[in-house]
C-alpha cells in the first residue's frame, strides 16, 4: 500500500499551487470516460463442461478506461491537498459576532 504523503507541515499556498498542478495533470474529461468495452466467452477448463466441447461460457463483459489509473493517482492527491485545506478551516477559530 502506497504511503500518503504528509501535508501538514506545507503553508496553504503550496497546498493550492500543488493542487493547482495536479488539476493540470488531469486527462481531459472525455478522454478519461473513452473506454471499449469487450465480450469474452471462456472456457472453465473442467474437462467434463459443456465448455470443453465447444459451448463456453458466457458472454463476460470487459470494460476498460483509458487512462483511468493516471488519473485516479492524481485524484486521490487532490483529495489529500483539500482534506488538509478543509482540516485547517475547521481549527481557524470561528469569527466573534459583534454588534451591528
Ligand atoms: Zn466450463
Amino acid at each position: 500500500m502506497k504511503v500518503r504523503e504528509d501535508l501538514s507541515h506545507l503553508p496553504v499556498l503550496a497546498l493550492r499551487n500543488r493542487r493547482q498542478g495536479l488539476v493540470k495533470l488531469l486527462p481531459p474529461l472525455a478522454e478519461v470516460l473513452r473506454g471499449s468495452l469487450m465480450e469474452r466467452y471462456l472456457t472453465c477448463g473442467h474437462p467434463e463442461c459443456k465448455c470443453a466441447r465447444g459451448e463456453r461460457h458466457g458472454p463476460v463483459w470487459y470494460l476498460t478506461v483509458n487512462n483511468y489509473h493516471r488519473a485516479k493517482e492524481n485524484l486521490e492527491k487532490i483529495s489529500d491537498i483539500n482534506r488538509e485545506l478543509l482540516r485547517r478551516e475547521r481549527k481557524k477559530p470561528k469569527p466573534e459576532h459583534g454588534p451591528a
